[in-house]
């Protein structure tokens, strides 16, 4: 089992910050950004290259949880998001996951 679906089945520590029937997001271990969150699927989707059509559904839960996310986080007058797709791409953990980086001063 990959380190982030260990994390999403709690066997694995981490500060979860949401959850719903298909997506969990907790705190990046090494934060690039004041407020740097990881929404994942539950389901284990290696990377952006696996996605097809059948999980359009869940990839725009991904985005609306972001969303909800960054305003409960307080962090919605600006952030990013960002997938890392394949090694050269910057993508280390082959565990789908939409970077939500914000918190910085305006
Ligand atoms: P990526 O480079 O897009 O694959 O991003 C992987 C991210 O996962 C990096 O920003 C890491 O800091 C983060 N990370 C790795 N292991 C953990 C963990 N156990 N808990 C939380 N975040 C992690
Ligand atoms: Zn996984």
């Amino acid at each position: 089992m990959c380190i982030f679906c260990k994390i999403i089945s709690k066997e694995e520590p981490s500060q979860i910050v949401f959850e719903n029937d298909q997506v969990v997001a907790f705190y990046d271990i090494n934060p690039k950004a004041p407020v740097h969150i990881l929404v994942c699927p539950r389901k284990h989707i290696a990377s952006m290259k696996d996605i097809d059509e059948q999980d359009g559904g869940v990839l725009v839960d991904m985005l609306l949880s972001a969303k909800k996310i960054a305003r409960e986080q307080n962090i919605d007058e600006g952030y990013k998001l960002l997938f890392n797709v394949g090694r050269s791409g910057g993508q280390i953990i082959d565990h789908i996951h939409l970077h939500l980086m914000g918190g910085w001063q305006s």
